[in-house]
């Protein structure tokens, strides 16, 4: 069996009412999907990052930069082909779109190997556990949106069986921020993890500052307090809170999470299988995060095929407790697919039976949000 093809499209949704998160304004949501075609006509499907507005870059590097290196190999060496793209793409960048444009790829191809193999993916790799602990992944800034849609939001979660939720920081003057959280916290009740994301926004002080604020509300982990690249302050708010510290989704590679573990930033190691350099990179990362003895959390937050990837390799790891679900309305997760993910009244996930990634696409509606 040899690749014939490694094509990518652009999904998107614009959406009714746009969000935010500190960093970032959020009015439509975006997909990447990465298909690699085979001569035996198995076709195995992956998600590439997007974040940041870069659909078409990461388009454009899968199908110029990286087709090329793959085409008529043998899409089974997936450790092989991962090589290839590294160092065929290492003058371009060691990070961001880069990797994202490998990590759809790399998904890609061990769906493809499952498929092949007639396993789920995280069977092929050895599974720990293929029952999760999902967590309501909301809190969003919206315009309108005060205290009490707060708290209605996370009694939802609650009242739908979640154990824990997350929320967004940063966005408002602190002062206000704490109400936040305390009004998730108390829409929560006690028994109910909660964290927090601060995406990148906060000064090492400030993130100081929000940690004691909210110690005594029982935070389960503050995410990404600081800018990723300030590994000396993130180093700092780490030890001067008891409360554990998240991240960074926005780092990428087993080099840039060593950099982020060797220098004490972080609890949690939180790479995101469609942005990090995919499932092969992923499993190197939770190695070292182990050898560390950190947790890991899988970042999730992009289109259906994210979700199906970071379940998968979450589900191989006896040191990654929960799973990020989603919360916010977004048809390229819940309905490009025939059987999306959702969690049951205990607000467990279970990884899906079916061979590879063990989705499979509606190509109808996929062909409904495709742009490009
Ligand atoms: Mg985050």
């Amino acid at each position: 069996m040899r690749i014939t093809e490694v094509v990518a499209e652009i999904l998107r949704y614009e959406l009714d009412r746009p969000m935010a998160d500190a960093q970032v304004y959020i009015p439509a949501r975006v997909s990447t999907i990465v298909r690699v075609r085979t001569s035996d006509g198995v076709e195995g499907i992956g998600e590439a990052a997007c974040f940041g507005g870069a659909e078409h870059v990461v388009c454009k590097i899968v199908e110029t930069q990286l087709a090329p290196l793959l085409v008529g190999e043998d899409p089974e060496n997936v450790e092989r082909l991962w090589e290839i793209m590294y160092r065929g793409t290492i003058q371009l960048g060691r990070r961001g779109v880069i990797f994202g444009a490998i990590s759809g790829v790399d998904i890609a191809l061990w769906d493809l190997l499952g498929k092949v193999c007639g396993k789920p993916v995280c069977t092929l790799l050895g599974a720990h556990d293929r029952s999760l602990m999902g967590y309501a992944s909301g809190g969003f800034y919206m315009e309108g949106k005060g205290l009490d849609e707060l708290s209605d939001e996370f009694r939802g979660y609650r009242e739908a069986g979640y154990r824990a939720a997350k929320m967004k920081v940063a966005g408002e003057p602190m002062a206000v921020d704490i109400d936040r959280v305390r009004t998730a916290r108390e829409a929560l009740g006690p028994g109910v993890r909660l964290m927090i994301d601060a995406n990148n926004m906060y000064t090492p002080k400030e993130a100081i500052a929000m940690a004691r604020a909210v110690e005594d509300l029982d935070i389960y982990w503050f995410e990404e307090p600081v800018r990723t690249d300030d590994t000396e302050g993130a180093a700092m708010v780490r030890s001067a809170t008891a409360v554990p510290i998240a991240g960074y989704e926005t780092e990428a590679s087993l080099d840039g999470f060593k950099r982020l573990i060797a220098h004490g930033t972080v609890d949690f190691a939180q790479p995101d299988a469609v942005w990090c350099g995919g499932i092969t990179e992923f499993r190197r990362i939770a190695a070292l995060a182990r050898a560390w003895h950190l947790r890991m959390a899988a970042h999730n937050f992009a289109g259906a095929v994210s979700g199906f990837a970071n379940l998968h390799v979450s589900a191989t790891l006896s040191h990654a407790p929960m799973f990020e679900m989603d919360q916010n309305p977004n048809p390229l997760r819940t309905e490009i697919v025939t059987s999306p993910l959702t969690v049951d009244s205990d607000g467990v996930v279970q990884v899906p039976e079916g061979a590879g990634l063990g989705f499979e696409l509606d190509e109808s509606v996929v062909e409904r949000y495709r742009v490009a």
